[in-house]
């Protein structure tokens, strides 16, 4: 890996700080917390502006994106492992693979789904550069998932949709969770689960996302 910019942002220190304000936020699974000190979020974002990669915001990855911000990201790996073990998950929306590497630290197997092919480019050089290589990445429309992976126990899809695709409940194993933002003007996390009498549908955190986009390019 090549030299860091700014030793001290890459100090336990200022990770520590930053789980410090994901606890007051509401994190508590300690799991999700001790992935998220161990991923440097400051290698996901273009150097100019690494220095704010530790701040609780979302920032700029090129091509109009954002890599999501530090408390999202953690809501969203709480909500996915809430309830039973989680052993195979797809991501909607790789972005920079800043998710996509949290989710890696916990789950065996990572399948994410990303329509801008050099956003997908990237990301994979960026997981190679953190030596993980359990997460498969795949140029593809999210809205129809990723079926030849699945069933999968946990779906986090990181992008807001109007409405929930169908192909994503679809792919969820029985006990399986989907996580995602919905709504054009408000939108709201919800969490799908599917039982083996159906699908739940509960509505949490009020959130703000880039749109789930058609086709791929
Ligand atoms: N998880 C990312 C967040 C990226 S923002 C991270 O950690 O950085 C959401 C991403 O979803 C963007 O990169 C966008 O290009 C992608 N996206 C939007 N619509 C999509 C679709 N239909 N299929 C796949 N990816 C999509």
């Amino acid at each position: 890996m090549s030299a860091s910019p700014g030793i001290g942002m890459t100090s336990d220190r200022t990770r520590g700080r930053v789980v410090d304000a994901l606890r007051k936020s509401g994190i508590s699974d300690e799991r999700v917390l001790a992935a998220m000190r161990e991923i440097p979020r400051h290698l996901f974002v273009e150097p100019g502006i690494a220095s704010r990669a530790y701040e609780d915001t979302p920032l700029p990855i090129g091509h109009g994106q954002t890599i999501s911000s530090p408390t999202i990201v953690a809501l969203m790996t709480q909500l996915l492992l809430e309830k039973g073990p989680v052993a195979k998950v797809l991501e909607v929306g790789t972005g920079c693979g800043y998710q996509a590497a949290v989710l890696a630290k916990l789950v065996r197997e990572v399948y994410t789904l990303e329509r801008i092919a050099p956003l997908m480019d990237k990301a994979r050089r960026n997981l190679r550069d953190l030596r993980i290589y359990h997460v498969r990445f795949k140029h593809a429309d999210g809205h129809r998932g990723y079926p030849e992976g699945g069933p999968y126990d946990g779906i986090l899809c990181a992008a807001t949709a109007s409405h929930v695709p169908e192909a994503l409940k679809e792919q969820l194993a029985v006990g399986g969770r989907l996580v995602i933002p919905v709504g054009t003007g408000e939108q709201w996390l919800h969490v799908i689960e599917r039982t083996s009498a159906g699908f739940t549908d509960t509505k949490r955190d009020a959130v703000r996302f880039v749109p789930l986009l058609p086709g791929i390019v």
